[in-house]
């Protein structure tokens, strides 16, 4: 079966009773015929479900699905994009080790290597998005992970999957790469050489801004060291959440082809504008990476950047006027989202900090929704004008 049909089609066994749709299991625990098979589920000799922290049908079901989309051996399931990013660095690193990234990555992932890890011993060596040749030098003898983000946030570059897993593998590294901005669907890091992808399923898995979750996804070993941490240390995802997660991925390539397609045409538009200095998306010839978005991805994604003229002042401006867009901390939602980083996310950084990662004053960050896009537009142009 193709990938559509298999993500409509895959699903744990029916009950008795034959439903349609998946049953919810909201159980926190399973029980046993007698005392042996329950020794013998403990001990692993016997295959079933003990207690939903340990795994549960219907996380079984969303983790599995995603694993095929990813092309993974295995995935394990949490119930936030954060706690999938924090359960892998807890299960795979130790103190002393070191992690080398690009600094262009989400806030709580960027807070997380800044304050939370150095805590425990474990620093991060930031190396430029756009000059893997120079990632080299910044390689140390207790570097263990290199841990990417592309497209970036909020500036979608690209950085180049495969050069980054040849250093990976030329260092012995764990190459790690959170896919949340593309989606399985645009993109596919395992092909190139990552050894683990993480998720946000917040975002396009859920798709309808409803539910959190992450999910991990890599080789049977790596999953393992992940699974033995997160059982015991109890970042488990609600059966409920894992339920609404695997039904919208129904939808996820019927939805991602939109996504793309509203969100190529609207870096269209957006470059035709006079009150825009620039444009970035990285299914658009002008986007400095085009190359390379070209190569490792078969859509553009649904996040535009652009620059309006007339700084933060301007950026601020755009926000208040537009009518139909939402204000909110989100992507990836059906419904199109408009950010001005410079005055909200990233407001805490110097502006000198802020450049260096490519936030200009006028920086705004489009998630193109599903709405039509000529009603998209016709907000934006609006406000812009
Ligand atoms: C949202 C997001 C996360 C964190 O996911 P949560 O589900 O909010 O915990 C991590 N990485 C990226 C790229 C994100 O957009």
């Amino acid at each position: 079966m193709r990938k559509e049909t298999r993500l409509i089609r895959d699903q744990i066994e029916r009950s008795q009773f034959k439903e349609h749709a998946v049953p919810l299991y909201m159980t926190s625990s399973y029980t046993f015929d007698s005392a042996e098979q329950m020794a013998a589920t403990f001990s692993d000799e016997e295959d079933g479900y003990i207690y939903s922290r340990y795994s549960n049908p219907n996380v079984t079901e969303f983790g599995d699905k995603v694993a095929y989309l990813e092309g993974a051996e295995a995935s394990w399931v949490t119930s936030s994009g954060m706690s999938a990013i924090f359960s892998t660095f807890g299960a795979l690193l130790k103190s002393g080790d070191r992690i080398l990234s690009a600094r262009s990555i989400f806030g709580s992932t960027h807070r997380l290597f800044t304050e939370i890890l150095p805590k425990w011993g474990i620093e991060t060596d930031y190396v430029p998005f756009d000059d893997v040749e120079s990632w080299n030098d910044s390689v140390t003898a207790q570097t263990k992970v290199l841990y990417l983000e592309t497209p970036t946030n909020p500036g979608v570059d690209i950085i180049d999957l495969e050069k980054a897993s040849e250093l990976a593998k030329e260092f012995g590294l764990i190459f790690i790469v959170d896919n949340c901005f593309a989606t399985p669907v645009n993109q596919q890091p395992i092909k190139f050489g990552a050894d683990l992808v993480i998720h946000s399923a917040t975002k396009y898995f859920d798709g309808q801004g409803r539910t959190m979750g992450g999910v991990i996804l890599g080789t049977e070993q790596l999953i393992a060291e992940i699974q033995a941490f997160a059982r015991h240390t109890g970042p488990s995802i609600s059966p409920f959440n894992a339920w609404i997660l695997s039904k919208s991925l129904e939808t996820l390539t019927l939805r991602v082809e939109r996504h793309n397609q509203n969100a190529l045409e609207l870096a269209k538009r957006l470059e035709a504008e006079e009150s825009v200095s620039f444009v970035k998306y990285p299914f658009l010839e002008s986007h400095p990476q085009y190359e390379i978005a070209k190569k490792q991805m078969t859509g553009g994604g649904g996040l535009v950047t652009f620059e309006i003229k007339g700084g933060i002042e301007k950026g601020r401006e755009f926000l208040n006027r537009l009518k139909m867009l939402s204000l909110t901390a989100n992507l990836g939602d059906s419904r199109s989202i408009a950010t001005h980083p410079a005055s909200t996310t990233h407001s805490k950084l110097t502006e000198e900090d802020r450049l260096a990662v490519g936030i200009t004053p006028g920086l705004i960050r489009i998630s193109a929704g599903l709405e039509h896009i000529d009603d998209i537009w016709a907000d934006i142009q609006q406000a812009l004008s």
